[in-house]
């Protein structure tokens, strides 16, 4: 093997301060072997060494511009003779080029290219790489998950990524080193796509990978859960065995989480439910016999290793108290503090995280996507609402289109896209990404709000997503399909003489799992008698919402058990009058009000609530199939 002859790390220094060098260093490198490894772009450095941590993040936000115009200047030297781009630069290459040419796109302007490569076209269609799996987004499209492209080296870009988390959080915690993370992790379920590429979930992909195998075993990645309980595929298996393993090694632990707030809580429901068992698991030294998955079984016993009464009298005390409130904290005694997601819908859970928390703080380390990761929080135990994402300039190009406050639609905007280095503080913008891996200009969705800067580095707080009215957990539910699935299941009261005068919804997560509650205000057609509903129609009326919502509600109510049954209260008639005099008294204008499809504040809540005269849920989970 031909080695570099350049030095590497001479290289970064250069380009710290020059951009000019890396376009002379990116020639010179092409065809070694550390092109892969993109000197500059992800510099290579020893992820346990702390103080290069540091100073890597030091210098990504201290040199943003550079970063970023090197980043697009590589995506499109790389890909410009790709279908996609060729077609509108024609293999030339020069930002404003880009800039003019290059479109600003939604995922249905690309999702015919990526069905192409789905069905074993070329990636060149997209990118220069070759595509080496299909990421399926919580977003959908036409019902069913986006699909986002990605490739081998793309799994080192995250790698990356993971591995600048650890310097920040070391800087406000101390000791992390002495114990482990009780992690809470998950595989989905994935499908083969007819040109053979898998199509699943970010995070499978990654727990799937080497990189996430053979990670070093250093301080911060050393878990309670074996890898073979968190790539266990029958989830309720592999959650019983991670809170066995958590439990077993309690006193290790200093750290507990999962990715979002929503999978953290459920797994605490789960323990409600399965205390009793787990006990006398470790009781007997016997993991329970419907563990039936044999790695997992085989880990888990090792790690039971021997009867042990006394941890399970220990548990069961704690759990057997009449309140659950900071059982966090008693369980898992030396824990520090809760590492979940509990930013954007995952706000929602900050009560009750709070609740069972024993005041532990709550932690929302990164903000990242199927399209590409995208930032660190770098004050980590700052409160949830005043989190904020510093963007890392090496993980993709990132642009940002203007959007109004209180325009609702930014669709209807046709203003120019601003660079990360140009955003302004306090204004509100539409993340649009181009990323080593095939998406140019592609508009995320979602809304983020410059709170700051780091350096050179602009700081986000994530606000919401364009379009979402309802989220519980993964599932992403906007006003046109609520609208569609609405209408479907309104039919069946229509044949019974009735009418849907109006509805709006909010998502319920006073129980765990949450739920869905859609208001409707009903009449009988043509006549002033009173209502008389047939539940079994109305609850019918819930499965056809349900039946009629896209695959990833779908799947979290059927398959994930992470979404209740949806419910239906029927208010009494003028309520949404009196929701209206609400909404205005709070500053609506009575002119342009229209109806809020859902509903966030706990007033107007209350308002709905106090006139509610019929609940009703589904009965059946909705069919879900994973394509
Ligand atoms: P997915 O494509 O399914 O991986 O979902 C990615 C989306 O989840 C992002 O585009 C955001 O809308 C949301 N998300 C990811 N991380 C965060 C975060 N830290 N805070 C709020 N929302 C997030």
């Amino acid at each position: 093997m031909r080695s570099c002859p350049l030095n590497c790390t001479a290289v970064k220094q250069q380009f710290r301060t020059c951009s000019r060098i890396t376009k002379d260093v990116n020639q010179m490198s092409r065809g070694y072997p550390c092109q892969s490894i993109l000197p500059g772009i992800l510099p290579d450095y020893d992820p346990n060494d702390n103080e290069a941590g540091m100073k890597i993040l030091e210098d990504l936000t201290e040199n943003v511009y550079q970063i970023q115009q090197r980043v697009l200047e590589e995506i499109i030297t790389r890909n410009a003779h790709t279908e996609y781009l060729e077609g509108f630069l024609n293999g030339q290459y020069e930002k404003e080029l880009f800039e003019r040419k290059v479109p600003v796109v939604n995922y249905e302007d690309i999702k015919p290219y990526i069905e192409r490569i789905a069905n074993g076209e070329s990636s060149n269609i997209i990118s220069a790489e070759p595509i080496t799996e299909l990421l399926t987004s919580s977003g959908t499209s036409g019902g069913q998950p986006k699909m986002m492209p990605s490739t081998a080296e793309d799994l080192h870009r995250k790698t990356f990524f993971y591995n600048l988390l650890v310097p920040v959080m070391n800087k406000y915690v101390d000791g992390l080193d002495e114990g482990k993370g009780m992690y809470l992790l998950f595989v989905k379920p994935e499908i083969e796509t007819p040109s053979g590429l898998m199509a699943r979930p970010v995070l499978t992909s990654y727990y799937k990978s080497n990189n996430f195998k053979n990670r070093p075993l250093n301080r911060f990645n050393v878990y309670t859960s074996p890898d073979e309980t968190i790539l266990c595929s029958d989830s309720k298996q592999s959650l019983y065995c991670q809170l066995l393993c958590g439990l077993v090694q309690r006193e290790e632990v200093l750290r507990v989480g999962a990715v979002f707030a929503s999978a953290f809580l459920r797994s605490i429901k789960f323990l409600e439910d399965y205390w009793k068992e787990l006990c006398s698991n470790i009781r007997k030294g016997h993991v329970s016999d419907w563990i039936t998955d044999s790695s997992c079984r085989k880990v888990v016993s090792l790690i039971l290793s021997r009867p042990n009464s006394e941890l399970a009298d220990l548990i069961e005390h704690e759990c057997s108290t009449k309140s659950w409130e900071g059982i966090i904290k008693k369980l898992w005694p030396r824990t520090k503090y809760i590492e979940v997601i509990v930013t954007g819908s995952m706000a929602q859970y900050i009560p009750t995280l709070e609740f069972y928390s024993g005041g532990l703080p709550l932690v929302s380390t990164m903000y990242a996507s199927s399209e590409c990761y995208f930032g660190i929080n770098f004050k980590p135990l700052n409160k949830p609402s005043d989190v904020s994402y510093t963007l890392v300039p090496n993980m993709a190009y990132f642009e940002f289109l203007p959007v109004k406050k209180n325009l609702a639609d930014t669709e209807k905007e046709a203003v120019e896209t601003v660079d990360l280095v140009d955003v302004k503080l306090g204004q509100y913008y539409e993340l649009v990404v181009t990323t080593f891996t095939g998406l140019y200009r592609y508009r995320v969705g979602d809304i983020l709000m410059v709170t700051g800067f780091y350096n050179n580095a602009p700081q986000f707080r994530f606000m919401h997503r364009r379009n979402v009215v309802l989220s519980i957990d993964t599932d992403k539910t906007n006003e046109e399909d609520l609208l569609k699935a609405v209408t479907k299941a309104k039919h069946l009261v229509e044949l019974l003489g009735f009418l849907l005068i109006e509805y709006t919804s909010y998502a319920d997560t006073s129980s765990i799992p949450g739920h869905y509650v859609l208001f409707w205000e009903l009449t009988n057609k043509g006549s002033n008698d009173l209502l008389v509903l047939d539940p079994k129609i109305m609850e019918e009326c819930c499965s056809t919402v349900e039946e009629s919502l896209d695959s990833v509600y779908r799947r979290c109510r059927r398959k994930d058990n992470s979404i209740g049954p949806l419910e239906i209260r029927v208010v009494k008639d003028g309520t949404f009058d009196a929701l209206m005099d609400f909404c205005v008294s709070q500053g609506s204008s009575v002119n342009q009000y229209k109806t809020p499809r859902c509903i966030k504040s706990e007033e107007a809540i209350n308002i709905l609530d106090s006139r509610v005269v019929g609940r009703f849920f589904s009965q059946n989970a909705p069919s879900w199939e994973p394509f």
